[in-house]
Formats: structure tokens, C-alpha cells, sequence
């Protein structure tokens, strides 16, 4: 039986970064106590809230047994590890716990000996490093506050702690990022030996000052240092080859994971499975409905307070919606997906769709598993966007 996931979104960070299109803010650490009381106030009173906010959760998830938590963010490193603590005590005493796997998104230049030592008495055993660049050039122009010094100082503080499974966020496409550069991150990286890494491509949209600026073809933010398409695709496949020789083994378009490490939490987004979502702009997915709640961290502290669930986006999934996120989300994962049982389940036939984008060599069958063609993951948009038609 598929275990629950809980999701905890803390939106707070020391700055803004250029590149960033999440909903964060930088505010006094005197709002960081009052949030935390929100966040387990929802955690504690979820079974009342879900209904009066229209919410209907599927019989039996409220009491399956919860094995991940992610606090993520923003921030969350920024929490004195109290609040940390008291937020992972609420999931133990409101659902059954049997945490396997408790992972906090951290900013390196965040960590230390008596942060990461109070992190392991609270239950966290699996840290999340924001690391994105081993070249000081990069993440000074990406605004990033860490230093390559940090994250040299504070990972063996986290292993001296006893966290042993640590996972390291790099972004190919960074201002000022060169083929020399990266090719430099990516040894640095293998030689930290994290248990788990993610690449991200940069993302350009107007919800960055950074995206915003490309868009506009302006240079604010070294925009006019942002490699090309073409570049970040070869980043991307020189990632992929430089870990796959240091024996990571590539699982899902952005992870990759020693063998044992992937990560348990995040396997349930991409496999459809129930996960609940706690905070402000926080997601959450039933198996039937998905939610989230309102972004805004001060709108989320009042409605709260007022005793009610701040939901914002609320869907009800259509088998169609369904069977676009199985596809979607399930191909993501490089072990592919299984469309006899896909199209059992949704009473479809998926040939057609699927011939094309074989004999495009974009998709590899075997058998009746389907997975984007190793050779060609760096175009998967068209796989997605074929599927679309
Ligand atoms: S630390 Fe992360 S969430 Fe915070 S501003 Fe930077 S990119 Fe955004």
C-alpha cells in the first residue's frame, strides 16, 4: 500500500535571488514564529479544515501511515531548529508516522555545528543543499549569498552531525556560467560525493527579475551572460555523463541518485501518489483532487488564525486531466511507464500517439514500457508537447 507524503513550504529567504520565480519573501525573522504556530495548527486540525474548504479526501488516506516529510521553501534552514522540530513532532502526532525519510531544503551559508546537531534531534535525516554553483562569479551574479567556501565548510558539519544522505541542487544556465565553469562544479560536486544531486535548467519567465530581463533583451542581472539554449542542453548532457561515470544513477530528467538514495518524497509527485501539502502556497494531491493554498504568507498567518484552510486553486480531476498526468509526470521518470496498465486503467489506446514518437526516436519501447530515449533527454519538451496534440 503506497504510503502518504507530507509537504511543508516555508516562504521565507535572507534575499532574493535574480533567477527565482517562487513565491518568497524576505521578512523579519519575527513573523518566522507566528507561521510556524499556522503551520501546526493546519497540521492538527487538517480533518476540519479539508471539508469546510470543499476539500474531500479519499476514505482511509487521512490515517495511512506518513514515511516522508519535506520542508521546503524558500528558506526553511532559515527556522531556528526548534521550529523545526515542533513542525515534524505535529506530523508525528497527527498521523500515523513511521518517517523513513525527513528532508529540509538548505542554504549552505545557513548551516552550522549546533544548527545541524539540533536538525538531527528533530528527525531530519536527509538534507537538501542549495549549492547551484561551485564558482563564486556565478553565484554572485545570481545573487545567491553562499560562497564555494561554504558549502566546502558546512558539508562535512552536516556528515559530523550524522546526515547521511545529502543531496546537492545544481543549475545549468547560470549568468556567467561557461562550458569551463561548470565542467568545474560538476567535479567539485563528485568530489563531495553527495548521495543525491538534481540539475536544473534555468528557468526564464517573467516571475524572475532575471527572466524578466532576458525576455525584455535588456543586461540587468548579467543577463547578457546567460548561456544559450544550445549551451545549457550541452551542460545538461555533460551533467548527465560526468554522473553517470561517478555511479549516480540518472532516475528521474533533473535526479540523479547513489544507488538506495532516490528520493523517497519526491518519487511520489512523479508516481501520482497521495502527498499532503502544509503552509502557505503549499500543494497538495487526494489521488482525485489537487489543492493548494494561498501563496501569500500573510494571508495564509490570518486565515489560519481565523480557523479556516486558506485553499486558493482547488481541481477536481477529470480522467482526462488523470491520464495527461500520468503521462506527464510518469514519463519523467527514466524507468518509463506502463501503458498496457495505463491504458487498462483510463480505457484508452495510446499507439498512435506513441508510434510517432518512437519512430521520431524520442520514446524507446520495451515491451509495453515506454521511457524518452537516453540519447535524446535533453528535447523531452517535444515528447510533451507531441502528447499534447
Ligand atoms: S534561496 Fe531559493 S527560494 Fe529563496 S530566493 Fe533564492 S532561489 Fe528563491
Amino acid at each position: 500500500m503506497n504510503r502518504l507524503g507530507i509537504y511543508v513550504q516555508v516562504p521565507f529567504c535572507q534575499t532574493k535571488c535574480t533567477y527565482c520565480n517562487f513565491h518568497t519573501g524576505v521578512v523579519s525573522s519575527a513573523r518566522f514564529a507566528p507561521y510556524v504556530n499556522c503551520v501546526c495548527e493546519e497540521i492538527r486540525r487538517h480533518r476540519t479544515f479539508y471539508p469546510a474548504a470543499g476539500v474531500i479526501l479519499p476514505a482511509g488516506i487521512a490515517d495511512t501511515v506518513v514515511d516522508t516529510v519535506y520542508i521546503g521553501g524558500g528558506t526553511p534552514s532559515l527556522l531556528d531548529p526548534a521550529h523545526l522540530g515542533r513542525i515534524v513532532e505535529a506530523v508525528r502526532e497527527n498521523f500515523a508516522a513511521e518517517l523513513r525519510e525527513v528532508t529540509l531544503e538548505a542554504d549552505p551559508e545557513t548551516a552550522s555545528e549546533s544548527k545541524a546537531a539540533a536538525w538531527v534531534a528533530a528527525g531530519i535525516n536527509r538534507v537538501s543543499f542549495g549549492v547551484q554553483s561551485f564558482c563564486d562569479e556565478e553565484l554572485q551574479a545570481a545573487g545567491r549569498m553562499h560562497r564555494r567556501a561554504d558549502v566546502y565548510r558546512t558539508a562535512p558539519i552536516l556528515r559530523a552531525a550524522g546526515i547521511s544522505n545529502i543531496s546537492f541542487d545544481l543549475i545549468a544556465g547560470l549568468p556567467k556560467q561557461t562550458r569551463e565553469s561548470w565542467r568545474e562544479s560538476l567535479d567539485a560536486l563528485v568530489e563531495l560525493a553527495p548521495e543525491h544531486v538534481s540539475i536544473y535548467l534555468l528557468e526564464v519567465d517573467e516571475g524572475s527579475r532575471l527572466g524578466g530581463e532576458l525576455l525584455r533583451g535588456g543586461k540587468r542581472y548579467s543577463a547578457g551572460d546567460v548561456p544559450s539554449d544550445d549551451e545549457m542542453a550541452e551542460f545538461y548532457e555533460t551533467g548527465c555523463a560526468v554522473l553517470e561515470a561517478a555511479g549516480y544513477r540518472h532516475y528521474e530528467i533533473s535526479n540523479w541518485a547513489k544507488p538506495g538514495f532516490a528520493s523517497r518524497h519526491n518519487l511520489k509527485y512523479w508516481r501520482r501518489e497521495a502527498y499532503l501539502g502544509f503552509g502557505a502556497g503549499a500543494h497538495s494531491f487526494s489521488g482525485t483532487e489537487r489543492w493548494a493554498n494561498v501563496h501569500d504568507a500573510a494571508g495564509y498567518v490570518n486565515a489560519v488564525m481565523a480557523g479556516r484552510l486558506p485553499v486558493e486553486q482547488h481541481e477536481v480531476l477529470t480522467a482526462e486531466s488523470a491520464l495527461e498526468e500520468e503521462l506527464f509526470l510518469g514519463l519523467r521518470q527514466l524507468e518509463g511507464i506502463d501503458l498496457e496498465r495505463i491504458e487498462r486503467q483510463y480505457g484508452v489506446s495510446l499507439d498512435s500517439r506513441f508510434a510517432r514518437l518512437t519512430s521520431a526516436g524520442l520514446i524507446e519501447r520495451e515491451g509495453s514500457v515506454a521511457r524518452l530515449a537516453p540519447e535524446r533527454i535533453s528535447v523531452s519538451n517535444e515528447v510533451f508537447v507531441e502528447l499534447m496534440k
